[in-house]
C-alpha cells in the first residue's frame, strides 16, 4: 500500500491527511506540537466573502469533513463586519479536539511532539523524514504543510521579537523547510517597503477581561466595533498586515472585535496602554499572542515553488499545500489546497496524471493565479485569499463569486468533478 507522510498538522496537513486516506493510502501525519490545526487554533473566521464559494466547491468536490467541523463548532453564523459578508465564526476552544477525533477515527496515524529536522534523499526522491529524536519516518510520497513562518529567529529579525504566540517555538522547537532540505530554494514574501514577511493580522483578548456590555454584545451579535480615539488612529499600520482583506480604513479607525470564543481583535498588535483608553477595555489583556501589545508572529518566509497540482518543482515525490504552497491566507485556502495535495499524493504514487482543478472554479483559479503572481516582484507583495483584496475582486469580476449552493454543485457536475475526492484510487 502507498505510504503518504505529511509534515505539519495545520489545516492544510489535516485536509491532506483526510483526502490521501480516502484515496486509499496509509497516512502518517507528523506534528511538532501537541495540537492539530496550527494557526487555526487562533483563527475562526470562515465563509466570509468568496470563502463561502470555495467552501461549497470543496464540499461538492467530495471533501466536506473539515467544513462540517467548523460549521458544527460555529458560535455565530451569517454575520457581517466591515467589508465582510455571511461570515461564520468557529469557536477556537472547540475545534481542535473535534478535528483530532475525526482524523483518529479515520485511521490516520498522528505523531505529536515529533519535529522534522531533516530528510533522507536519493537523487530527486525523498525516502524518509528525520525527526529530532533521530528516528526516521519512511514513505513513498511526502506532503509538506509546515506553514510559512520560520524559526523563532525570524520574528526577532523581521518582526518585533517573539510575541509568545500559538506556534510556541521555545517549547516545541523551530519549523524547518523540508523543500529547502531537498535542495529547492524557498520563495520569500515581501511587504510594500521591500522588507520580508508580514505580521499576522489579529490578536485575541481574554473575554473575561472586557466589560460586561462588550461581552454581551459579542455573545449576542458576534461583532463589536469600538471607535479609536482620534489621536491614536494610525493608517500607516495597515501596510504591515498579512491579511490584506482586513487592511481597510474601518480597521484603522476602529477596534473591531469578533467573538471566536476569545475576542479576536483585528489588528496585528496594539499597545496595551492605548487599548485600555477605550471604554470597556480598561482591564483588557491579551490571550494570543501574550505580547500582543507589542508584536505578533511573522509569516510568508518560506514558500515552495510548485505546479498547479501542488507538486513541488524539482523533487519527484514531494507535494505541498497551505501557506507553504503560496502566499495564501486562510483556513479555507489551506483546506482547499491541502485536500488537492492529499488526493494527488495517491495519484503520484500510482503514476497516473495529477488532478488540476479548472480555472472556472474559485479554488482552481486561486491556485493558478497565485502561482502566476509569485514570480513577479509585485506579486510577492500580495497575499491571496478568497476573502478579500485582489483575488476577491477578481472573483467578483469574473463571475466566480457564487453563493447559491445548488449552482455551485451544478457547475462542478458540468466539469465532471462531483465527488472526485471520494474516489478510492487504490
Ligand atoms: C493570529 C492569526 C489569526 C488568523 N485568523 C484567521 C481566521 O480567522 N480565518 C482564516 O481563514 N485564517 C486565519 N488566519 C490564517 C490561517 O490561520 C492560516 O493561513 C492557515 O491556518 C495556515 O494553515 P497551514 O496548515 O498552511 O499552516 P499552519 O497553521 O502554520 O500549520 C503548520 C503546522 O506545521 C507544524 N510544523 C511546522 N514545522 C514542523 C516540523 N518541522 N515538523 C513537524 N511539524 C511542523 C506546525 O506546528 C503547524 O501545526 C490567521 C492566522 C493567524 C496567525
Amino acid at each position: 500500500m502507498t505510504k503518504v507522510v505529511i509534515i505539519g498538522g495545520g489545516w492544510a496537513g489535516c485536509a491532506a491527511a483526510i483526502s490521501a486516506k480516502k484515496a486509499g493510502a496509509e497516512v502518517t501525519l507528523i506534528e511538532r506540537t501537541d495540537l492539530l490545526i496550527g494557526l487555526g487554533n487562533v483563527g475562526g473566521i470562515m465563509r466570509n466573502n468568496g470563502r463561502y464559494t470555495a467552501t461549497e466547491e470543496n464540499i461538492a468536490l467530495g471533501a466536506p469533513e473539515l467544513f462540517d467541523v467548523t460549521d458544527s463548532c460555529a458560535r455565530h453564523k451569517n454575520i457581517e463586519f466591515p467589508g465582510h459578508k455571511h461570515a461564520t465564526l468557529y469557536d477556537v476552544t472547540q475545534v481542535e479536539p473535534t478535528v483530532r477525533r475525526l482524523l483518529k477515527d479515520k485511521g490516520i496515524n498522528i505523531l505529536f511532539e515529533s519535529r522534522a529536522i531533516d530528510i533522507i534523499k536519493e537523487d530527486k526522491k525523498i525516502k524518509g523524514i528525520v525527526l529530532s529524536d533521530k528516528s526516521v519516518i519512511y514513505g513513498d510520497v511526502f506532503i509538506e504543510t509546515t506553514g510559512s513562518t520560520g524559526p523563532m529567529g525570524n520574528c526577532l529579525k523581521y518582526g518585533n521579537g517573539c510575541s509568545m504566540c500559538i506556534l510556541r517555538c521555545p517549547s516545541f522547537g523551530p519549523r524547518i523547510s523540508i523543500s529547502k532540505r531537498a535542495g529547492v530554494e524557498d520563495i520569500l514574501g515581501k511587504r510594500g517597503d521591500e522588507s520580508y514577511g508580514a505580521f499576522s493580522g489579529s490578536c485575541k483578548l481574554n473575554k473575561d477581561s472586557l466589560s460586561a456590555e462588550i461581552v454581551e454584545k459579542l455573545n449576542k451579535e458576534g461583532v463589536a466595533v469600538l471607535r479609536i480615539p482620534e489621536e491614536d488612529i494610525n493608517l500607516g499600520k495597515l501596510d504591515i498586515k498579512v491579511c490584506q482583506q482586513y487592511a481597510l480604513k474601518e480597521f484603522a479607525e476602529n477596534i473591531v472585535l469578533l467573538d471566536t470564543g476569545h475576542a479576536k481583535l483585528m489588528a496585528p498588535f496594539y499597545p496595551l496602554e492605548k487599548l485600555r483608553k477605550i471604554k470597556g477595555l480598561e482591564n483588557a489583556r491579551y490571550e494570543d499572542p501574550y505580547a500582543g501589545g507589542k508584536a505578533n508572529s511573522v509569516r510568508y518566509l518560506s514558500i515552495a515553488p510548485r505546479n498547479n497540482s501542488m507538486k513541488v518543482r524539482g523533487v519527484d515525490n514531494l507535494l505541498c499545500a497551505g501557506e507553504k504552497s503560496g502566499l495564501f491566507v486562510g483556513h479555507t485556502e489551506a483546506i482547499a489546497t491541502g485536500t488537492l495535495a492529499g488526493h494527488n499524493s495517491v495519484r503520484l504514487s500510482l503514476g497516473v496524471p495529477l488532478l488540476e482543478l479548472p480555472r472556472n472554479l474559485a479554488i482552481g483559479d486561486i491556485i493558478a493565479f497565485a502561482n502566476e503572481q509569485i514570480i513577479t516582484e509585485e506579486g510577492l507583495k500580495k497575499r491571496y485569499t478568497f476573502a478579500g483584496s485582489e483575488f476577491f475582486q477578481r472573483m467578483k469580476s469574473t463571475g466566480l463569486y457564487i453563493t447559491d449552493k445548488e449552482e455551485i454543485k451544478r457547475k462542478i457536475s458540468r466539469v465532471n468533478l462531483l465527488g472526485i475526492y471520494n474516489e478510492k484510487l487504490i
